[in-house]
């Protein structure tokens, strides 16, 4: 029994539990010891509790589930954190509450203070893009500056396009797209890199701001039981968690990534200050190949379906993207690359397999992010070549809504096709894309689980060949996004020596009817050995 082989002074006890370990030898146990901010032993309840001393916190799980904790594999995080501060307006239904939710939240800003985030959908009212003519009345003097939920369009309104200098006459961006209105000027929405035009005058948050924002997030990923993030974003982002770290205020750890074509000064860093600790840890590089496909910007083999002449674009060029990722992979780094449509894929499956054969063997864990609409051949590829798919299930049952009017029937067949990822032996790592989608792992697992669509018009699933089971969600959510940020020595399962990561569920997501999982309760959330998340304290 392993729990004879640490003797360390066991702090927190989690007792009559159903623990999942993530372990394939021995997936179920009873109950944790914690020591300090690692796992002492892994056992039965009554084996547990013989290490309980008077200075240990025991905790009654009372049958409830326990895991290890989520780690959720793609995130903006600072991102998420800046718009639990900002305008609401993901579930703005109509043009009108669009609108009334921007008049409301100007009325609380000073004049001059740029208002961004957002997260609109303009799926939600049917389809029709919002211009800045709806609210440039109502915002005279704050630009505004709002992005759809998925961050590969925005809105602008008058005042912000004065403030960037946006000629009203002038040419589109390479790689982006400016909507013009009946008259040729435009919009308001910019899509994609034309995005910077606005972007590049948006004024830094100040240092305080984005401290806020960083403790906001870790609020949010605590009380959903995510206790590892991997970080898609920037030089300055990295900057911030390094604030944070240092003054011992991590409550969650983050493997920051930062751009692809940055990759020298990533490859200088790792060489002066080596890629950090189990708290905060660099050596991911994150690229892009194309767009999203709610915004007709995913790369296609064929042209959309309600876009004939469309199939989407590249974001950067082919050679680009082959010279950055094996520049990277030269310097021993973590290429981590967004692709979404099947052309995209098949670009950077092709990049990597190329690399990988001409700088030689090694474990480099190639990662497609989002890995969304894979052309039928491609979807071995991925357990052949050791490539990484990181999924976020919650997009597939948000865009099942739509998706078939974009892309038809046929390619909709291996659209999020986790099971045949799976059946394939890719390692799947699974995520949110947060604030694209919750950051919510239970919803996540039910998405992966049921398919069952937001708007509930798939009671069977959409694609229903593709669900997986609790099981494989909940390791693509731990020991999955452990190996996909090299981290699997360390965590991402219930065994002693690993880290103290641990989360109570109220009920076993394996014992229950699938469309109830989203209806389960995180009731701790265990970080490092220390709780960050308790439901009964919270709700006192
Ligand atoms: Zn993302």
């Amino acid at each position: 029994m392993s729990m004879t082989t640490n003797q360390h002074p066991v702090t927190i006890a989690i007792v009559n539990g159903i623990v999942w370990t993530g372990e394939p030898d021995k997936p179920w146990a009873e109950a944790v010891a914690l020591s300090g901010d690692r796992i002492a032993a892994v056992g039965s309840t009554a084996e547990i509790r013989l290490r309980v001393s008077p200075q240990t916190k025991v905790i009654d799980a009372h049958g409830g589930m326990v895991v290890p904790g989520f780690i959720d594999s793609h995130v903006h995080f600072l991102a998420g954190g800046m718009n639990l501060a900002s305008v609401q307006l993901r579930d703005a239904r109509t043009p009108s509450d669009f609108i009334a939710r921007i008049k409301a939240f100007a009325a609380t800003v000073p004049r001059g203070t740029w208002i961004t985030g957002g997260d609109w959908d303009h799926e939600n009212w049917g389809g029709d893009l919002p211009q800045r003519s709806w609210i440039d009345s109502i915002t005279p003097d704050n630009p505004v500056w709002v992005n759809r939920l998925d961050g590969h369009m925005a809105l602008a309104n008058s005042a912000a396009m004065r403030a960037a200098g946006v000629p009203m006459s002038g040419g589109d961006v390479a790689g982006g797209t400016i909507t013009r209105d009946a008259s040729g000027q435009p919009s308001g929405i910019f899509k994609d890199n034309a995005q910077e035009l606005i972007d590049r005058s948006v004024p830094d948050p100040d240092p305080a701001i984005l401290d806020r924002a960083l403790d906001a997030a870790m609020t949010y990923a605590n009380e959903r039981g995510v206790t590892s993030v991997d970080h898609m974003g920037t030089w300055s982002d990295l900057a911030v968690y390094e604030r944070a770290h240092a003054a011992g205020k991590l409550r969650t750890r983050i493997y920051a990534a930062v751009p692809l074509s940055t990759w020298a000064r990533l490859r200088d860093t790792v060489a002066a200050r080596g890629r950090g600790d189990s708290w905060l840890r660099i050596g991911g590089l994150k690229g892009f190949v194309d767009g999203s496909l709610g915004s007709h910007t995913a790369a296609m083999m064929q042209p959309f379906t309600d876009a004939p002449g469309d199939s989407g674009l590249l974001v950067n060029t082919p050679e680009n993207l082959y010279l950055w990722t094996s520049n990277a992979d030269k310097a021993n780094l973590h290429v981590i690359v967004h692709a979404i449509g099947d052309r995209a894929i098949n670009l950077q499956l092709g990049i990597f397999e190329r690399v990988e054969r001409e700088n030689g063997a090694r474990d480099r864990r190639f990662r497609i992010e989002h890995a969304q609409h894979i052309a039928p051949p491609d979807i071995p590829r991925f357990g052949e070549l050791g490539v990484i798919p990181s999924m976020q299930p919650y997009h597939a049952i948000d865009d099942g809504r739509w998706a078939e009017k974009v892309i038809g029937p046929a390619r909709a067949r291996t659209t999020y096709a986790f099971r045949a990822l799976r059946d394939t032996r890719a390692r799947l790592a699974f995520g949110s894309d947060w604030p694209v989608a919750p950051a919510t792992p239970l919803e996540g697992i039910y998405a992966a689980v049921t398919r069952r669509t937001l708007d509930d018009k798939h009671p069977g699933g959409w694609i229903p060949e593709q669900k997986i089971a609790v099981e494989d969600a909940l390791r693509a959510y731990t020991g999955g996004g452990a190996y996909a940020s090299f981290e699997e020595r360390e965590k991402g399962s219930l065994a002693p020596g690993k880290l103290a990561d641990v989360v109570i569920i109220d009920r076993d997501l394996t014992k229950i009817a699938p469309e109830t999982i989203r209806g389960a309760k995180i009731d701790y959330t265990i970080v490092g050995g220390r709780i960050v998340y308790d439901r009964n304290a919270a709700s006192q």
